[in-house]
């Protein structure tokens, strides 16, 4: 249900939600998601932001002039808390603090990738990437790319993200002056996500308990992308789309008013949004457990899953970001006993129980 029409009271691309709360829409370069939703949640020492958006030119111009349309300015910012580190949400957050002198909260999860996105040179991804997907089972026609120094000389987006100063503590209320923001720890797209948890009244008097800036947790129309935590340094074996699930049925519970998503439009009924997105993925469970007849490498099971388009008109990029989405579905099928690998296979099989 969509709860933000825009009024002809609002700024060009900003939308004030009420009760001291508004949002920016933000452009996301080339990207079919379109824009960032960056909310301004006023406090009593100056603008709070959540989220500031892709680190580009065009971003940057659409912050600023969404901030002056809200009456206010980049300079005034007291703070920037960020839902978790992907460049679509802490990219400007360094130019944010640069102007402002804001302080930048993460959660330590994802302020541990950033520290190492710092200290990892883009060689070092590569060599990793080549080595996941080869232990995956893709072709090496698909690996052969990450090898060569043709491909390697392009520089990666979001290299240099911003070192946060202070951390988001799960269950905490955030340093906001005059505010009731309490952090909820939901791990899964990222393992430092969060949303916020505005304690106030809504300002509409809906029913429920407060508003959920929920970043890319639980968006009204799509699902966000789950794979794996990938860190060339740290050969744990987690389970993201456990965490993820178990994040979604946590904010469930809280029961929000409203939800603020970082992505397309505020919406109510978080339950039965939660519902629906567990519905999804245990169907893509048991239809990935059907397929599990046959031994199957990572790759195979990516190739034979149901996208948004057939797997031949998939782009290069993309199809290592569904290989990484059906390696955290195969973990959670293993976890949940339902699938094993195969011993001795290599690269390594799976195969329902
Ligand atoms: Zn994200
Ligand atoms: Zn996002």
């Amino acid at each position: 249900m969509k709860s933000s029409q825009s009024s002809p009271a609002d700024g060009p691309g900003t939308f004030d939600h009420g009760g001291g709360v508004r949002s920016l829409r933000v452009p996301i370069p080339d990207n079919p998601l379109g824009h960032t939703l960056v909310y301004v949640v006023d406090t009593d020492r100056g603008p709070v932001l959540i989220d500031t958006g892709w680190d580009d030119p065009s971003a940057w111009e659409a912050l600023t002039s969404g901030l002056a349309a809200c009456g206010t300015s980049v300079e005034a910012l007291h703070g920037v808390v960020v839902t978790h580190h992907h460049p679509d949400h802490h990219g400007l957050s360094g130019k944010v603090r640069e102007a402002s002198g804001a302080w930048v909260a993460m959660h330590a999860a994802d302020a541990a990738i950033v520290r190492r996105t710092r200290g990892t040179r883009p060689e070092r991804w590569y060599t990793y990437m080549a080595d996941k997907l080869t232990a995956a089972g893709a072709p090496e026609e698909h690996i052969a790319p990450l090898r060569t120094t043709r491909t390697r000389r392009r520089t990666l987006p979001g290299l240099a993200p911003a070192l946060p100063d202070r951390e988001i503590v799960p269950g905490e209320f955030l340093d906001l002056p005059g505010r009731r923001l309490r952090a909820i720890w939901t791990p899964g797209h990222t393992p430092g996500h969060v949303c916020l948890h505005l304690e106030e009244e809504h300002p509409a008097r809906l029913g429920g308990h407060g508003r959920l800036f929920s970043g890319d947790h639980l968006l009204p129309e799509i699902t966000p992308h789950i794979g794996l935590y990938e860190d060339p340094d740290d050969d744990t074996v987690t389970d993201p789309l456990g965490d993820y699930l178990d994040s979604l049925e946590r904010v469930g519970r809280l029961g929000p008013a409203e939800i603020l998503p970082a992505h397309q439009h505020a919406f109510t009924d978080a339950p039965s949004r939660v519902r629906e997105l567990l519905a999804h993925h245990e169907d893509r469970l048991t239809g990935l457990l059907a397929l599990l007849s046959v031994p199957l490498t990572a790759w195979q099971v990516a190739e034979r899953m149901e996208w948004n388009r057939p797997w031949d008109a998939i782009p290069y990029g993309s199809r290592n970001i569904a290989v990484s989405e059906a390696e955290a579905h195969l973990r959670r099928l293993v976890k949940q006993g339902r699938a094993e690998a195969v011993t001795g296979s290599e690269p390594v099989t799976y195969m329902a129980v």
